[in-house]
């Protein structure tokens, strides 16, 4: 189905959207600033092989808006943007990346861009090039974003373990971790050091048996995750992995992970919900990059990992809190609050310039 861009932007609130190509190295991309009212719009890069520009497109929406939430939940003074590239095997990828830090370059520090899937140090380092506006790899930037994030989602399930059951009681805990890369890994550690029984799984075998290794965790056969009894679901690999088929099959008390939109689709929460599968946002627990990303680029300080999960834990518990006391379903909870607070943030501005 087409996409009416105008009406689609003005729907979900969004500014603009640029989409641009190089003929040189054969760049494709879309950039969308979901809101800048408050601050600059931040959001990394995706890298990905796109079927077609419309599924693009629909996905630099998503996320962008996405970043947004993140922002207004966890109270940073600043807004969403994304920048997708549509992977192809006749790209030059160096080329590409200097030329996307030329585009963000231009936009003077109304965007900010970052690592996402596809988007590692190496790819950093070629838009770094052209642009100051760019998670720096190594000693100049923010340091080991996936640090963060993995820290966030651990405080965030030791919250909904709190909200479910009223305590953590980690050495209790099976807890099955869907993907064991940047962010994964480091969470899989994590729990395994608090004594709760890891589980982990990733399409690759060799990462799966290097990082079982490493960490002495159980591994499990791709694909089997969704069917293992378990308190947490904790996916962190893609998202779009819980629909109607995936839903019936989980076997947990919580879902709680770092990959960004997990559910396919808002009803996807409601059947959670109904199943009484506890959902932390994913929008909500995977801010830990936001945060040391924006206080790095906004303060010039590296905000410490630690701090970082206690403020991710305190976000989700008091939206867990209130969906309960409001009894709806996390996910609808938490989109709804903050679609209010952008709306209530833009009105303060607009009232502010008159
Ligand atoms: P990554 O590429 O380092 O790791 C992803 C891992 O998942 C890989 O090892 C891959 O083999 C595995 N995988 C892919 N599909 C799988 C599947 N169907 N089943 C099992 N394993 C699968 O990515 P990352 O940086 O760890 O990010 C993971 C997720 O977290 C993404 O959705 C990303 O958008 C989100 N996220 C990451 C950060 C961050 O700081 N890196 C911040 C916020 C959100």
């Amino acid at each position: 189905m087409d996409i009416h861009v105008l009406d689609a932007l003005a729907r979900g609130g969004f500014e603009e959207i640029v989409a641009f190509t190089d003929r040189k190295s054969g760049l494709r991309a879309f950039l969308a600033i979901h809101d800048t009212s408050v601050g600059p719009a931040f959001g990394g890069m995706r890298r990905w092989s796109y079927r077609t520009e419309n599924e693009a497109l629909r996905d630099v929406m998503r996320l962008s808006r996405a970043m947004t939430h993140k922002c207004v939940l966890l109270g940073l003074p600043c807004g969403g943007g994304k920048l997708v590239l549509l992977d192809d095997p006749e790209m030059d990828p160096a080329g590409a990346y200097r030329y996307i830090g030329e585009v963000v370059e231009r936009m003077g520090g109304r965007y900010y861009t970052g690592p996402d899937v596809g988007t590692g140090a190496e790819e950093l380092g070629w838009a770094s090039e052209r642009t100051r506006f760019v998670t720096q790899p190594g000693e100049e930037g923010p340091g080991l974003l996936a640090e963060a994030t993995a820290e966030g989602v651990f405080m965030g399930i030791s919250a909904a373990l709190c909200q479910v059951d009223g305590e953590e009681d980690w050495t209790q805990r099976r807890i099955v971790v869907q993907g064991l890369g940047s962010v994964g890994s480091r969470l899989a550690q994590r729990l395994a050091g608090v004594g709760a029984q890891v589980v982990g799984v990733d399409v690759d075998p060799e990462r799966a048996e290097q990082i079982s290794k490493e960490l002495d965790i159980e591994i499990v056969d791709a694909s089997t995750e969704y069917d293992q009894a378990c308190d947490v679901f904790a996916p962190c690999a893609l998202g779009g992995i819980l629909h109607d088929l995936s839903i019936p099959r989980l076997r947990c008390r919580i879902v709680a992970g770092g990959a960004n939109n997990i559910l396919t689709k808002p009803i996807h929460g409601d059947l959670l919900h109904e199943r009484g599968i506890l959902y932390a946002p994913d929008f909500v627990i995977n801010g830990g990059a936001l945060v040391r990303g924006a206080t790095f680029h906004l303060e010039g300080r590296r905000e410490p990992v630690k701090a970082i999960g206690e403020r991710i834990g305190l976000s989700l518990k008091l939206i867990l809190q209130s969906a309960t006391a409001a009894e709806r379903p996390p996910a609808r909870f938490a989109f709804d609050e903050a679609e209010r607070l952008i709306e209530a943030r833009r009105e303060k501005m607009e009232g502010g310039d008159s």
